[in-house]
């Protein structure tokens, strides 16, 4: 459940982080080995949440055991990948030894760093309704040259806000934090949300957006569904949202704005075209940077970048 992203979704400038009103955009529809996803982020007009800088809406599908996700080795540098599912099964494997299964409830946390590469495979033993999310967080200064690393947490905090259930997938809401590795000030919550009102606390120097994955969630008069980005912006110190009988399931993103311009382009998240042909002659080359995954799916090449073609 990765990238990649294209010159298409990052060749914007970001609108001026709003305060006090809702932004409801389309998400982009794209295709992730073979599979619809809808991009909720990287926009055009929206590159960055925080630091969150992607965020892949996959299905609701019905998968088998032979259609489930299945991504071969690839790259990345300068982010982490946080993989949820609220269905299914990926078996994550990375160029650091690591070998996992993530399920529904779980954390998959991927640093690349300096570089990594992984594969997301399926398991061949799943049968049923795959549904997830995958995000990329844009790795600061400090940390975006440093060493790969990966993570798995087992379970989440969880916590109730009136009518919603959240579970802290990284960073900390109202004194509950999550475990995960967190290189700049976000957060990422799941909300399970019920009909009701939910009220969450929020902090007024961080940009909030809401990606939904199921039902509808209303804030301050608008909803927001599947497929579409619902930027809340900055200046509030709480998050009232409420749904109707049917409940609805959604993934609250937030953050300082991120500090620096990213340079984005395929699975790479940098800062100027030159890291990225650096990254991309590396992969190409098959140097020791990215390492090897073990998996037994093709490694994926990479794309000519479009700014070499003269
Ligand atoms: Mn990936």
């Amino acid at each position: 459940m990765s990238g990649p992203v294209w010159v298409e979704d990052v060749a914007g400038e970001d609108a001026p982080a709003s305060a006090g009103r809702v932004d409801v955009a389309p998400s982009r529809e794209a295709e992730v080995g073979g599979h619809r996803v809808r991009r909720a982020l990287p926009q055009r007009l929206r590159r960055t949440v925080g630091a969150w800088c992607f965020a892949d809406h996959m299905g609701p599908a019905q998968v088998t055991e032979d259609t489930g996700l299945n991504i071969g080795p690839h790259p990345h540098t300068g982010l982490q990948t946080v993989t949820w599912l609220v269905a299914g099964e990926v078996l994550h494997r990375d160029s650091l030894g690591s070998e996992q299964i993530v399920r529904p409830g779980q954390l998959n946390l991927m640093t690349a760093g300096y570089g990594v590469s992984h594969a997301e495979e399926r398991t061949g033993r799943y049968r049923g309704e795959a549904h997830g999310i995958q995000l990329w967080v844009a790795q600061p200064e400090a940390t975006r040259h440093g060493p790969p690393a990966f993570e798995h947490h087992d379970s989440l905090p969880q916590a109730a806000f009136g009518a919603a259930e959240a579970t802290v997938l990284v960073g900390e809401v109202d004194g509950v934090a999550s475990p995960a590795r967190r290189d700049t000030d976000h957060v990422g919550v799941d909300l399970v949300l019920r009909q009701g009102v939910a009220v969450l606390p929020a902090r007024s120097d961080f940009e909030y957006a809401l990606v939904v994955l199921s039902g509808a969630v209303h804030v301050e008069g608008a909803a927001i569904v599947p497929g579409q980005l619902g930027y809340l912006g900055l200046g509030r110190d709480e998050l009232s949202l409420s749904t109707d009988r049917a409940g609805a399931r959604a993934v609250l993103l937030g953050g300082a704005p991120f500090e620096g311009r990213l340079f984005m382009w395929w699975n790479f998240v940098a800062r100027s075209k030159e890291e990225v042909d650096m990254a991309y002659r590396d992969w190409q080359a098959g140097t020791e940077r990215f390492g090897e995954t073990g998996s037994a799916l093709d490694r994926i090449g990479a794309p000519t970048p479009p700014w070499w073609r003269s």
